[in-house]
C-alpha cells in the first residue's frame, strides 16, 4: 500500500467513534479520517436510551461512569455545540435481595466522588408519589446523572472533529482492514484503498465483520433490544428522572413533551440476531407487556399512548465489557466496540482514553483492562450483579 494518506482512520461514527475522532484532533493528531457506512449515529447509537448513570458493581466502570456525567455536564464547553444532555439525576429501584450489594455499590461509589445515596423509605411517599412501593428494598438515587439526546451528542462530536479540521466521510462502507503481516496498514472501500498510521475499529456491532476481514478474532454477540416511546396522559404525576427497575426488569426516562420511553432492563432474556438482517421493529406481545409491567409500578401511566417501537443492537462481548485499545503483536490497530448495552454514557470517556492510548501510549493502569489482551490472560472483567448487568 502506498505511502500513508493518514495519521488514523476511525471505521464508524457512532458515540465511540466519533468521540474518539474528536478527542484525537484535540490532541493535536493532523490527518484524521472518520468514516461511517451510514451518517453519524446510525448504529445502535442512534436508538439509545442514552441514560447517564453511575450506577455500576465494577469500580473501573463507577469511575469512568463518574467522569462520563462530569463531561456531559461540561459538553457544550467540549464540543461547542448543546448536546442535548438532561442533568435531571437518576433513580434506581433496589429489590429486597440486592439492598446489601447496594450498601457496598454505595459506599464504592461515594468514595469515589459519586453524588448518590439511598432515600430514606419514610421519604419515599413525599419524593416519589407515583411509585407503587410493593416490593421494593431501597431506592438510591445519584444526582447529577440525567440523560441524553444521543443523536444530538453524536453529531456534536462530529460537528467538532470536522471544524478542527478533521475529514468525515458519511455514507461509505469500510469493506476490509488491509493488512501486511503483523501491522493493520489501511482500509480497503469499495474502489479504492487508503493507507493509515492507524486504524480505529468502532464499528458496533459489525465490529466482528470487520476485524474478521484481517483475520483478527473479536467474539461479539449481536443481541436485539426494543424500545418504545409513549405519550402520557397530560397533568399526571410522574418521576422527573430516569428510573431503573429490576423488580419487573424493566427501565424508563423522560424525553420531554409528555413523551416518555420504555425498555426491558436486566434480568430478561437475550436473543442473538444477525447484525445484517434482524426485525427492527418491535414485537406487539413484547410491547403490551411492558406497558403492563410499568403500570403496575407507576399506575399514573394507565391510559397511555404508543407512539413508537423499535428493535436495535447491542454488541456483547463476553464479559459485556467493551474491548477498547491496541492488541499485543499487531500494530496499527486498535479495538473500541463492544458497549454491551451501557456504554453511550461512558462512550465519550472511552473516546477521550484511546485517543491518549495511541497518542501518548500512556493510559491509566485500570485502562489497560479494556484491551482484547484480557481474553488471552485471563484478565476479563468479573460478572457481579447488584441492580445492573455490569
Ligand atoms: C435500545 C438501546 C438502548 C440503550 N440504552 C443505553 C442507555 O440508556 N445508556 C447507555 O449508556 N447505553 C445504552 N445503550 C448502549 C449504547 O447505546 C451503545 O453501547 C453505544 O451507543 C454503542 O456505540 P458505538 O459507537 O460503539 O456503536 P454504534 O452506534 O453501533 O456505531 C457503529 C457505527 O459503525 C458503522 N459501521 C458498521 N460497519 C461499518 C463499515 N463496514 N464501514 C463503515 N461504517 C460501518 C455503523 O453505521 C455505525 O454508525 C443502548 C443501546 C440500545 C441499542
Amino acid at each position: 500500500m502506498a505511502e500513508a494518506s493518514y495519521d488514523v482512520i476511525v471505521v464508524g461514527a457512532g458515540i465511540i467513534g466519533a468521540s474518539t475522532a474528536h478527542f484525537l484532533k484535540k490532541k493535536g493528531v493532523d490527518r484524521v479520517l472518520l468514516i461511517d457506512r451510514g451518517d453519524p449515529a446510525s448504529g445502535g447509537t442512534g436508538k439509545s436510551a442514552a441514560i447517564v448513570r453511575s450506577y455500576y458493581s465494577i469500580p473501573v466502570m463507577a469511575r469512568l461512569a463518574k467522569e462520563a456525567v462530569q463531561l456531559f455536564h461540561n459538553l457544550e464547553a467540549e464540543i461547542g455545540v448543546d448536546g442535548g444532555f438532561h442533568a435531571t439525576g437518576f433513580t434506581q429501584l433496589v429489590p429486597p435481595d440486592w439492598v446489601d450489594t447496594a450498601k457496598e455499590l454505595v459506599a464504592m461509589h461515594q468514595s469515589l466522588g459519586i453524588d448518590t445515596d439511598f432515600v430514606e423509605e419514610s421519604e419515599w411517599a413525599k419524593r416519589f408519589p407515583w411509585l407503587e412501593s410493593d416490593g421494593i428494598g431501597a431506592i438510591v438515587v445519584e444526582n447529577s446523572s440525567g440523560y441524553a439526546d444521543p443523536v444530538q451528542t453524536t453529531e456534536g462530536f462530529v460537528s467538532a472533529f470536522t471544524k478542527a479540521g478533521g475529514e468525515f466521510r458519511p455514507r461509505t462502507p469500510v469493506r476490509a482492514l488491509a493488512r501486511t503481516g503483523d501491522r493493520i496498514t489501511g482500509i480497503i472501500l469499495e474502489d479504492e484503498s487508503i493507507a493509515s498510521g492507524a486504524v480505529v475499529n468502532a464499528t458496533g456491532p459489525w465490529s466482528t465483520f470487520l476485524a474478521a476481514s484481517a483475520e483478527l478474532d473479536l467474539p461479539m454477540r449481536a443481541v436485539r433490544e426494543q424500545d418504545t416511546v409513549w405519550e402520557v396522559v397530560p397533568g399526571r404525576e410522574l418521576p422527573t428522572t430516569p428510573v431503573s427497575n429490576p423488580i419487573e426488569a424493566t427501565y424508563m426516562r423522560p424525553m420531554g413533551e409528555g413523551r416518555w420511553l420504555f425498555g426491558r432492563g436486566y434480568p430478561k432474556p437475550y436473543f442473538d440476531v444477525d447484525p445484517y438482517n434482524y426485525k427492527e421493529s418491535a414485537d406487539e406481545e413484547f410491547v403490551m407487556d411492558l406497558r403492563d409491567r410499568w403500570c403496575q409500578r407507576i399506575p399514573a401511566l394507565q391510559g397511555s399512548k404508543l407512539l413508537h417501537a423499535y428493535a436495535a443492537l447491542y454488541d456483547v462481548t463476553p464479559d459485556w465489557i467493551p474491548f477498547v485499545g491496541p492488541r499485543s503483536g499487531l500494530d496499527g490497530y486498535y479495538d473500541a466496540a463492544g458497549g454491551s448495552g451501557h456504554a453511550f454514557k461512558t462512550g465519550p470517556i472511552f473516546g477521550r482514553e484511546l485517543a491518549d492510548w495511541i497518542v501518548d501510549n500512556e493510559v491509566l493502569d485500570d485502562f489497560r483492562q479494556f484491551s482484547y489482551d484480557r481474553l488471552a490472560s485471563g484478565k476479563s472483567f468479573n460478572q457481579a450483579f447488584g441492580g445492573n448487568r455490569v
